[in-house]
């Protein structure tokens, strides 16, 4: 996909969201980052991403995730994220693409289990999750597109392990939760961009 669908959403004159410009700037590790962030956009949703390829695979969840195996979350694809954003914090201003307030609320490193370009290219992807908030295993399951659908719609859900139902929905998803980066909530965020 690249980054030209991401970059031509955005005006980089106004927004402080990362350009995605070649940096030559990458992380020493060899593990592969992941971040959710809470987006309080016109829908208040939850955006996953998985470092692959050089970017950031990037679903919106309009519920959030769950670690309830019984929940298969509707997880929209939508463009491919610079590696920079998952640093991203802040405010994108009224009247800009996903103009509201971003959370960093979970990041840590995905593992993939199995070969995840196989994984995408077929629509289904196992793998652990090891973030503050999401823990162990998951998959991903695309479905198939309807006519006029112009997006991939897939499925997050969460396997059977120990970490599966450790925190109920309504805790896990709390209104008040904080950022993992900064330890603010969505009103302290959006209040330093005043
Ligand atoms: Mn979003």
């Amino acid at each position: 996909m690249g980054l030209s669908e991401y970059q031509s959403k955005r005006d980089f004159a106004r927004t402080t969201e990362p350009s995605g410009e070649p940096n030559g700037t990458r992380a020493d590790s060899d593990a592969l980052a992941f971040v959710v962030h809470k987006h309080a956009s016109s829908h208040l949703h939850y955006d996953f991403r998985l470092e692959w390829d050089g970017v950031l695979k990037s679903w919106a969840i309009p519920k959030g995730p769950s670690l309830d195996p019984a929940q298969k979350r509707l997880a929209v694809q939508v463009e491919d994220h610079p590696l920079e954003y998952a640093a991203f914090e802040g405010t994108i201003p009224e009247g800009e693409y996903g103009a509201g307030t971003v959370m960093i609320w979970d990041r840590g490193t995905w593992e993939p289990l199995g070969d995840p370009g196989e994984g995408f290219e077929r629509g289904s992807l196992k793998f652990v999750l090891r973030g503050l908030r999401l823990k162990g295993g998951f998959a991903l399951v695309r479905l198939r597109r309807r006519p006029g659908e112009t997006r991939d719609n897939w499925l997050l859900i969460k396997e059977r392990d120990e970490h599966a139902s450790s925190v109920s929905d309504q805790e896990l998803l709390a209104p008040d939760a904080r950022s993992v980066a900064s330890g603010r909530t969505m009103e302290e965020i959006a209040q330093d961009a005043r």
